[in-house]
C-alpha cells in the first residue's frame, strides 16, 4: 500500500510537501511557489492602544469616545485574532501537503489515494 497522487493515481512520484521544499535548491523557483506560508505577524500595538486610549477616555469622563475605542479595540482584535488562526492553518495544512512530481499536484495527506 502507497499513496498516490488524486490527480494521476501515480504514486512513484509522490512526496510530503516540507520534504520536497527541503530538497529544492536554493535558487530554485518553486522555493517560492511551495514555501510554507508566512506567519500571521499581528500588529497588536494598534488593539491595545485603542483599548487603553478608550479606558483613558472613560476615567477622563469621555463615556462615548471610551466605549468608541474599546469597541474598537475588541474588534481589531477579534479580526487580527481570526486572521492569526487562519494563517496557522494554512501553516498547518502545508504541513500535512503531499507533492507528486508527476502531474506536478500538491494536495493534502487525507486526499491521497492508496493503491
Ligand atoms: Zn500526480
Amino acid at each position: 500500500m502507497a499513496l498516490a497522487c488524486p490527480r494521476c493515481k501515480d504514486h512513484h512520484q509522490v512526496l510530503d510537501l516540507p520534504e520536497f521544499w527541503k530538497s529544492l535548491p536554493r535558487e530554485s523557483e518553486l522555493r517560492g511557489k511551495y514555501a510554507q506560508p508566512a506567519e500571521y505577524a499581528a500588529q497588536w500595538l494598534l488593539p491595545v492602544g485603542a483599548a487603553v486610549l478608550g479606558v483613558v477616555l472613560l476615567v477622563a469622563g469621555q463615556v462615548a469616545g471610551g466605549l468608541l475605542l474599546l469597541a474598537g479595540g475588541a474588534g481589531l482584535g477579534f479580526w487580527f485574532s481570526r486572521l492569526a488562526s487562519a494563517a496557522e492553518e494554512a501553516r498547518e495544512r502545508w504541513a500535512r501537503s503531499m507533492y507528486c512530481r508527476q502531474c506536478p499536484a500538491t494536495f493534502l495527506r487525507e486526499d491521497a489515494v492508496t493503491v
